[in-house]
């Protein structure tokens, strides 16, 4: 699905953010591909187009995506964050070896059972990550 920018000003407004042109182009990046990229990924595809903008700034704003619930971060402990277009629930499967990240649906949630004497107030249950090889990289 194709957004335009119109439709990205409008979505970033209701998230109550200002809708600045860099903004607009850093989502209009992350919605169009399904690789849920890191900032540095995203920078690299926008450096050429926006020279001012740095991979600071991406991170940033992308953390502010988050904050506001237009995007999702996928909490990845051992790298930098990456970050997902699609805000809905869903699980994830991550390869230790090459990071890529694919969606996965339809995954029923395991029977977790919290061992006796931790305290632990919340699981996040929406989204469960999958950790394992992929096929290119087996
Ligand atoms: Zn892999
Ligand atoms: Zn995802």
């Amino acid at each position: 699905m194709e957004n335009t920018n119109t439709d990205l000003a409008v979505q970033i407004r209701i998230a109550g953010l200002k809708p600045t042109a860099q903004r607009i182009a850093i989502l209009k990046e992350l919605l169009s591909r399904t690789d849920h990229p890191g900032a540095d990924m995203v920078y690299k595809k926008l450096k050429s187009d926006y020279p001012s903008l740095s991979m600071n700034t991406i991170y940033l704003n992308l953390e502010t995506f988050v904050r506001h619930g237009v995007i999702q971060r996928i909490n990845n402990l051992t790298n930098l964050g990456r970050f997902d277009g699609n805000s809905a629930p869903h699980h994830h499967f991550i390869c230790v070896k090459c990071k890529k990240i694919i969606d996965l649906h339809g995954v029923s949630l395991p029977d977790v059972e919290i061992p006796e004497g931790f305290d632990i107030a919340n699981i996040f249950t929406d989204q469960m990550q999958l950790n394992g090889v992929c096929l290119e990289c087996n």
